[in-house]
Formats: structure tokens, sequence, C-alpha cells
């Protein structure tokens, strides 16, 4: 069996596990609020609520000039 010719260090060891979360399914949590999918401990980017408090102010989608 080929053998590594130098020791990896755990600065490089961590630079290349530094992509697994990215990789990864992270699990979402339901909103209290609006009910969609939202990352756990961040703020609903959806409703701008946080623990059931509004947080940031979410501006309603654009509509299209020419209607
Ligand atoms: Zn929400």
């Amino acid at each position: 069996m080929p053998q590594p010719k130098k020791r990896h260090t755990a600065s490089r060891q961590g630079k290349r596990r530094a992509n697994w979360l990215k990789l990864k399914t992270r699990s979402l949590r339901a909103c209290p609020q609006c009910g969609k999918k939202v990352l756990p401990h961040a703020v609903c980017p959806s409703c701008g609520t946080y623990k059931g408090r509004q947080v940031i102010k979410i501006k309603p989608p654009k509509k299209k000039a020419k209607e």
C-alpha cells in the first residue's frame, strides 16, 4: 500500500472538513408564525419574526411595473 509522504496538519484537515456542512442537509424547523421551514436559532426570512416577535421588516414582494 502506498503511504502518505507527509503528515497532514490539523489546519489542513479542518480546511478540508470545512465544506462538509454544506453537503449535509441542515435541520429545518417550521416557523411558528408563517409555518415555513427556517433554520433553528435564526430569524424567519419570510415573516421576519424570532421567538414570536417582529425582528426585521420584510418588504412585500415587488410587483412588476407593467400591469
Ligand atoms: Zn415565518
